[in-house]
């Protein structure tokens, strides 16, 4: 899509700290980090939201997590513990309309979420 600013990071046309790529998932770093490790984990194929995953998604969505798996090793993060967002829409505080994980870490996680 071509107004979408991840959809511009998968394809290289705007800046990003990349940390993992491949034919079906981009990583990079969150422009606003709110933790020592912030990384954001979308799928290279426009998906707007939760709510826009189609059957045949589901392996994608794993994949999703395992690459944050790895990731939170690459980190050193993986021993302590991190947390795992997806926000959705507008009340989820969903603010980029490109479907993402974010990998939070490097610090113990204030609770309770909401
Ligand atoms: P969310 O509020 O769940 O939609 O999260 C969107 C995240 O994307 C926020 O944490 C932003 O700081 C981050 N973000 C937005 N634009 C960029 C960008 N161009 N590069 C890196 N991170 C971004």
């Amino acid at each position: 899509m071509t107004s979408c600013v991840f959809c511009k990071i998968v394809a290289s046309q705007s800046p990003a700290e990349i940390v993992h790529q491949d034919n079906r998932v981009t990583a990079f770093r969150d422009f606003q980090p709110v933790a020592p490790t912030h990384i954001l984990i979308v799928p290279n194929r426009h998906i707007e939201s939760v709510n826009n995953l189609e059957s045949g998604d589901e392996a994608l969505i794993g994949y999703m997590f395992s690459v944050a798996k790895e990731l939170a090793a690459r980190e050193n993060i993986h021993e302590n513990g991190y947390r795992l967002i997806i926000n959705t829409g507008v009340d989820g505080g969903q603010s980029v309309f490109h479907l993402h994980l974010h990998l939070l870490g490097g610090q113990h996680m204030r609770n309770p979420i909401g």
